[in-house]
């Protein structure tokens, strides 16, 4: 019989979804894509088990991984009835269980929770001599965290990171060194990390049967959300918390695995069936959340990836009535990009959308800035989520102290150089450092440097003390706090959200994918999932842009993201300007036939030209790309002729790219016959072979 209550519930599900919320107690799996239901499917399995007795609201224990994914969670589920059932996060799920089970496995000795753990990384790097500056410590801290997530000790350390091909910040051995110097340091002053709560949880539950078997007595039923990104460490607790039993539900979505930096891993989700092989499975592919448009989009981006497992090549069939088209929009520069969503969003908001169902995407948090600008121009409020506001930033903070100190000297010169000069002194390089938080850091700082040089290209005499009370003001502006407004995010931080409304800003190369993914491919697909989680985020109306320099005015150097190669729609503009380059110089020499980065055989001309498929991961030389482009201009000048008629663009990347050392190899790239290599080919295997200083 089925009651009133389970009838409300089975309603406004599929067919699908109801098999996963009906399917008897037990080993459930729920693989499937973007938008397909799957938070929906498990808070109503949750319900569906309570209301018809199978398990009391108490004994359920719903885990996920960010506060506000739990959040949502518990509000799903007290909207279901069930308010007594718990969503918490491992973390705080492990915290609870711990406060609860310490004093009788410990006794009394008392901990505290740490509270940020640079101090005492730096404290340990100091002492065995490794570098000290922040943001080498929040790389250390990183790679100490990512050891913890995936059970690697200090000793297993080296072996580890060499078997997976893991770059270490500093050499593996020191690595070792502070990460054993971080432990005795925390363990002295009875600290304990976010990643020690998992392992003693696990740890208690493993090694005190009476406490054990409290805990299984007190929680029986089991479900994880966004599985795929499940950490060998919080595995081990989901372990101890299971025991011998099997009451777990799993749900996710492979191909939304954006965390194995951070040691997390699909497989427990993939190989669930085989360790339990009576699991009822369940795959969905209709799309709720999305319109078709949006929703073609999406499986044109995985379908790309290279490195899809078994299992995760689902294709998703969008359910909704048909939306607009998603929108691909190249700028000049960053704040010409930032002026244009900031007007779209005006246009929305006055023909009547919500802020809150509004949201922009970047890859990096320093991107925000610009979008932050641009929308307290237009009077637009906004909410930074898994960030902080441009200015309320550590490093930015830091850089506006320098800069108020080094004002006070008056000293002369060039604004932007001396701006460079003092944010030297909090961290800027000339060369953007290689970890990601050392590259957020970097990037804000450059983007102050970037400030500086907008100031003295648009007023006359700006110097020091003008800029620092510019950026005061553009503080100022910015701080207002607000409940509603447009979200602003990282890629990261929006996974499991949705909005009517989406963003996709700043898809240049070098951003997205990140910089430092390049050349290694398992990072660049990683990166190629952060798209398809951005694009899979949007309801209604999706915005892809970019734009080709940073600054006004600046070198137009830029590269779209090559993940959207093959994307745009044939008619589009961008698209028109690479087929006519392609156009331009069919006519080339044999061409390589097979892709030097992946091996097969190569279609279409800038394919051709570039040696590599156009989705391909690129190895270009950005230095000597941005000196071709300097060479290209003053010889386009001298001999009055358009830059493209000197080189196309897709020529000068396949030079930046192949690096040819000699005439053979200079022609040997197609576009590039006789009568150039004559008249230029000099100049330009100067500048290849001899650095900066030559062609000059
Ligand atoms: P993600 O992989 O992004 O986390 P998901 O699979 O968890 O996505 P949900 O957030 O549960 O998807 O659902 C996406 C949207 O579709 C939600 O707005 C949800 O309410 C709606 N939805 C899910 N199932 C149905 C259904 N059967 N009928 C109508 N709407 C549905
Ligand atoms: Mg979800």
């Amino acid at each position: 019989m089925v009651g009133e209550a389970e009838k409300n519930l089975l309603e406004g599900l599929d067919p699908d979804q109801r098999a996963a919320v009906q399917a008897p107690r037990g080993p459930v799996c729920v693989l499937a894509g973007a938008g397909t239901g799957k938070t929906r499917t498990i808070t109503h399995r949750i319900a569906y088990l309570v209301h018809t007795g199978h398990v009391a609201a108490g004994q359920v224990l719903a885990v996920t991984f960010t506060n506000r994914a739990a959040g949502e969670m518990r509000t799903r589920l007290r909207a279901l009835g069930i308010p007594a059932a718990q969503a918490r996060t491992f973390h705080s799920a492990a915290l609870r269980q711990l406060r609860y089970f310490w004093p009788r496995v410990v006794g009394d000795a008392p901990w505290d929770l740490i509270e940020g753990k640079l101090r005492l990384v730096g404290q340990a790097a100091h002492k065995v001599g490794a570098p000290t500056e922040v943001e080498v410590l929040r790389d250390l801290a990183s790679e100490i965290e990512w050891a913890k997530a995936s059970l690697i000790s200090p000793d297993d350390y080296p072996e580890s990171v060499r078997r997976r091909h893991r770059t270490p910040p500093v050499p593996a051995e020191q690595v070792v060194k502070v990460y054993q110097g971080y432990e005795r340091l925390k363990n002295q002053a009875k600290l304990l990390d976010f990643d020690d709560l998992l392992l003693h949880t696990a740890a208690v539950l493993e090694d005190h049967a009476q406490v054990a078997e409290e805990f299984r007595e007190r929680y029986r039923c089991f479900v994880v959300d966004e599985y795929q990104d499940v950490t060998p460490l919080q595995q081990r607790v989901l372990n101890g918390w299971l025991g011998q039993r099997d009451d777990l539900t799993v749900v996710g979505d492979a191909n939304q695995t954006i965390y194995s930096f951070a040691g997390a891993s699909p497989r427990p989700l993939l190989e669930f069936t085989r360790r339990f092989p009576d699991a009822s499975v369940v795959r969905l592919e209709r799309d709720y959340r999305s319109t078709p448009q949006v929703v073609t989009l999406a499986n044109q981006v995985i379908a790309a990836a290279r490195d899809r497992p078994a299992g995760s090549r689902l294709k998703l069939i969008g359910q909704r009535a048909a939306g607009p088209v998603p929108q691909f929009n190249e700028y000049d520069d960053e704040p010409a990009e930032a002026n244009a969503v900031a007007k779209r969003i005006k246009d929305l908001v006055d023909a009547g959308t919500p802020l809150s169902e509004i949201a922009v995407l970047y890859r990096v948090n320093a991107q925000s800035e610009v979008f932050e600008q641009a929308l307290t121009e237009a009077g637009i409020p906004y909410l930074v989520r898994g960030g902080e506001r441009f200015f309320e930033r550590q490093e930015v903070r830091q850089a506006m102290s320098a800069l108020r100190m080094a004002s006070a000297d008056a000293p002369g010169g060039e604004l932007p150089e001396l701006v460079r000069r003092s944010l030297e002194r909090v961290g800027l390089t000339a060369e953007p450092p290689s970890g990601g938080s050392a590259r957020e850091r970097w990037e804000s700082l450059l983007a102050i440097v970037e400030l500086a040089e907008e100031l003295t290209a648009t007023l006359e005499g700006a110097d020091l003390p003008r800029f620092v009370a510019e950026l005061e003001t553009r503080a100022a502006a910015q701080h207002p706090p607000t409940v509603e407004g447009v979200t602003l995010a990282s890629l990261h931080a929006s996974k499991g959200l949705e909005w009517d409304v989406v963003f996709l800003i700043g898809l240049v190369d070098g951003t997205l994918p990140i910089q430092f993914a390049d050349g290694d491919e398992a990072a660049v697909e990683e990166e190629r999932r952060l798209l398809y989680v951005g694009v899979t985020r949007a309801r209604e109306h999706l915005w892809l842009s970019w734009s080709l320099s940073r600054s006004p005015g600046g070198r137009r150097h830029r590269r779209r993201c090559r993940f959207l190669y093959g994307l745009i729609p044939d008619d589009h503009p961008t698209a028109r300007v690479v087929r006519n380059n392609q156009h331009n110089h069919s006519k080339g020499p044999a061409p390589k036939l097979s892709c030097r980065i992946c091996g097969r055989s190569l279609v279409g001309t800038v394919a051709t030209k570039l040696g590599r498929c156009t989705d391909c991961p690129s190895d270009v030389d950005e230095e000597l790309l941005s000196r071709l482009r300097d060479w290209r201009m003053t010889r386009a000048k001298e001999l009055k002729v358009p830059a493209f008629v000197v080189f196309t663009d897709a020529t000068l990347m396949a030079i930046a790219e192949q690096r040819p050392r000699d005439p053979a190899g200079l022609v040997s790239i197609s576009g590039i016959g006789a009568a150039k290599l004559d008249r230029f080919g000099g100049d330009v295997l100067a500048l290849v072979n001899d650095g900066p200083a030559a062609a000059g």
